[in-house]
């Protein structure tokens, strides 16, 4: 593709890194991401990629902006406040980048339309803040064979990890680690144990990182990986993370052979 003489400057700094170059930066300008949560972690995810010049990204979100998002989910404006998630974010993300399209998905992920949000898109990036879209985005992501970068936080602990349990290999899924969602209110949400907002900058960052490197191919996928942030002892640490043979969905007999369970 031919850049303009505005891309060549806009992308220069990309363009500059030898695993990127302006063939790298041709393909992310042609390339096609889903964020799932236009909040903390959507908010970087979606301002870097944005920024970087990835062609086409998809937001879904069916929520309004809150007041108390704004302590974080930087991608909004307090004059947005009661506006749509997507419109707001897809206002800021036209004003950083004029290259970039983006596709409105006002609507909550479940069962019935995941396999089709996400058929559409190269990877697809998680910024959920809940079980039930961490799992369903799991297993649609396996069938759909797309690679699924996922950020998780509480308080000032923080996780990133990929999953692309559809190649061969000691590859797990998300249900290899953690096999399914915990009961309602084991786990307290953000909402009730409060979240450091910059650290959702670390994480939502570090997936954008993550989900440019699976663009482009380059270096070493985090696949096989979690990463464990603690900010209050600025500790990350990158676990090895295996294979479970009895994965009910990636493992030697699968019993999650659809999407028809989720929601019950
Ligand atoms: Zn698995």
């Amino acid at each position: 593709m031919d850049f303009t003489e505005e891309q060549i400057n806009r992308y220069a700094r990309h363009i500059l890194l030898p695993e990127v170059g302006g063939e790298g930066q041709a393909r992310l300008l042609n390339s096609r991401v889903l964020v799932v949560g236009a909040g903390g972690l959507g908010s970087p995810l979606l301002l870097y990629l944005a920024a970087a010049g990835v062609g086409t990204l998809g937001v879904v979100d069916d929520d309004t902006v809150d007041l108390t998002n704004l302590q974080r989910q930087i991608v909004h404006r307090t004059a947005s406040v009661g506006r749509p998630k997507v419109d707001s974010a897809a206002d800021t993300l036209a004003a950083i980048n004029p290259d970039v399209r983006v596709v409105r998905h006002p609507v909550r992920l479940d069962p019935a339309n995941a396999a089709d949000l996400i058929a559409d898109y190269d990877v697809v990036a998680d910024g959920s803040d809940n079980f039930d879209t961490k799992f369903l985005l799991n297993d649609a992501c396996y069938f759909a064979k797309k690679p699924l970068v996922g950020g998780a936080l509480l308080r000032f602990a923080g996780q990133v990890y990929t999953f692309k349990a559809y190649e061969t290999g000691d590859n797990p899924c998300y249900r290899c680690i953690f096999r399914e969602p915990p009961p309602p209110d084991a786990v307290p949400s953000c909402a009730q144990a409060g979240v450091l907002g910059a650290l959702c900058g670390i994480v939502g960052s570090t997936q954008a990182t993550e989900v440019i490197k699976e663009l482009l191919g380059i270096g070493e996928s985090l696949a096989g990986s979690l990463l464990v942030i603690d900010a209050l002892s600025t500790t990350f640490r990158k676990i090895r993370a295996r294979r479970d043979p009895g994965c009910p969905l990636c493992g030697a007999n699968p019993t999650i052979l659809g999407l028809d369970g989720h929601g019950h």
